[in-house]
């Protein structure tokens, strides 16, 4: 599945609880989609958030993967002085996998966006999840981890100090 570069544009990201420590993580934006499985391995949900909120301090790079079972899904967020972007490679076997290089993985997404619709776009996944489950339900699909409370209450302070967000923030947050 070849990707372009897309410019930057509106992000949406869902994730989507299944049952026994499963879930999807759906992302789409004007140029592309993608439907990623993963496993409560690693705690997926909670990583992704940390990531976005790392960036807003001297981070500029942000690692972290996904455990699909047996793929690898890695994602690398590169901070520039307006734009975060978002690398999500695969690789074949997560058991080998997390020591190689990134070009060693094939780019299944590749884009470009501000700090305020990426971050926007997690921070909107986390608390629509938190919406729908609650912390128990959360914890009853996802098994292994609890709702990353204090993360998502990081990220949602980041990002209303400091990107001027300006797009509705309507759902519960813990
Ligand atoms: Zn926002």
């Amino acid at each position: 599945m070849p990707f372009a570069q897309a410019p930057t544009g509106a992000l949406q990201l869902k994730w989507e609880l299944r049952n026994h420590g499963w879930a999807t993580c759906h992302l789409a934006d004007d140029s592309h989609q993608a439907s990623l499985s993963v496993s409560y391995c690693t705690d997926a949900l909670a990583d992704l958030v940390a990531a976005a909120g790392g960036l807003y301090g001297q981070l500029r790079t942000a690692r972290f993967f996904f455990d699909a079972e047996p793929q690898e899904l890695r994602w690398v967020l590169r901070a520039t002085d307006a734009l975060i972007d978002v690398t999500i490679y695969q690789f074949p076997d997560v058991s080998v996998s997390p020591g190689l290089p990134d070009n060693a993985g094939t780019v299944i997404w590749q884009s470009a966006y501000s700090r305020r619709l990426f971050s926007h776009a997690v921070l909107n996944a986390a608390q629509t999840v938190y919406t729908e489950h609650g912390e128990a339900g959360y914890q009853a699909k996802w098994m292994l981890h609890p709702f990353p409370v204090a993360l998502v209450q990081d990220l949602r302070r980041l990002h209303l100090r400091n990107d001027d967000c300006g797009l509705p923030h309507d759902h519960a947050h813990p």
